[in-house]
């Protein structure tokens, strides 16, 4: 499943994809980090942990 991010640096859309984890819970697994297609900024994904 790919998750929408907005990149801190250039403000482009980004698609990250998140491996899915378990089996019963929708729960994906995101990298910690990714680069921005646009400008190759690190950008830190938001935790967000139920
Ligand atoms: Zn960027």
């Amino acid at each position: 499943m790919d998750f929408d991010f907005v990149c801190w640096s250039c403000g482009a859309d980004c698609s990250v994809y998140g491996k899915p984890v378990g089996f019963w819970t929708e729960r994906y697994q995101l990298p910690a980090e990714w680069e921005c297609w646009n400008c190759d900024a690190i950008n830190i994904t938001p935790d967000d942990d139920d």
